[in-house]
């Protein structure tokens, strides 16, 4: 881009500015919904190179699976806590893509993650879907299909029961009644497949511990687990 339209798109900036979805502060150009700095000063896990992660560990004897990994550490009031909420609540979809091809890039470098057939993002029911509009799960694995060259299904397994929200309760109470909430549609679309599940982020593992039992019960071949972040 020409250095004329870099000022103009830097001084469209001032007088709009596009705020970074991790600290709140103006963007410039060449950056993109997060600034450098907290793209450099973000908790990185670094768990797609580490098997033994806290991830994996929350999921070891309760679910069978291949790869587990969150991008990033989730602690209240950090800036991932800020960018999840601009996903989930601010409509900023395309910071999911973005989050979603941060995941991809490092799955590339896993040695784990080998051989994703379909990712599949964890559900939304319908009800909720219509109030948010979107599925910021979806948004991800729209990322990290980007990256990885892997088509996508929204549709094979679906949030068949309305589940209360989980902000509020503590942790034990978040592990009840999970049974039925999710249901496999597409059988024939998962046998036999390496399933990469989807989630913005992992807290108890309840979601994915659910939805894993009935993609394992649809008889996929292998289950991978990724998240944006997990809440340590
Ligand atoms: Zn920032």
């Amino acid at each position: 881009m020409h250095l004329l339209n870099r000022l103009f798109q830097d001084f469209i900036g001032l007088l709009y500015p596009n705020l970074c979805s991790g600290c709140s502060k103006p963007i410039y150009y060449g950056e993109s919904m997060i600034c450098t700095s907290c793209l450099f000063e973000i908790p990185y896990t670094d768990d797609h190179l580490n098997p033994d992660n806290r991830v994996a560990k929350q999921f070891w004897a309760r679910i069978q699976f291949d790869g587990a990994m969150a991008l990033l550490h989730f602690k209240k009031g950090n800036r991932v806590q800020s960018m999840l909420h601009q996903l989930k609540y601010k409509g900023k979809t395309e910071l999911g893509q973005l989050l979603g091809k941060m995941i991809g890039d490092k799955l590339l470098l896993s040695t784990q993650f080998k051989e994703i057939d379909l990712i599949i993002p964890v559900p939304m029911h319908r009800k909720k879907l219509y109030q948010r509009g979107y599925n910021q799960s979806l948004c991800i694995t729209e990322g990290i299909a980007q990256v990885l060259g892997c088509p996508v299904n929204d549709k094979a397994l679906l949030k068949v029961k309305e589940t209360a929200t989980q902000t509020h309760k503590g942790r034990l109470s978040r592990n009840e009644n999970m049974t039925r909430v999710f249901e496999v549609f597409q059988l024939a679309e998962l046998q036999g497949k390496h399933i990469l599940l989807v989630d913005d982020v992992i807290t108890t593992g309840a979601t994915i511990e659910a939805c894993g039992i009935e993609l394992w019960k649809a008889g996929i071949g292998n289950l991978s687990i990724a998240a944006v972040a997990f809440a340590d």
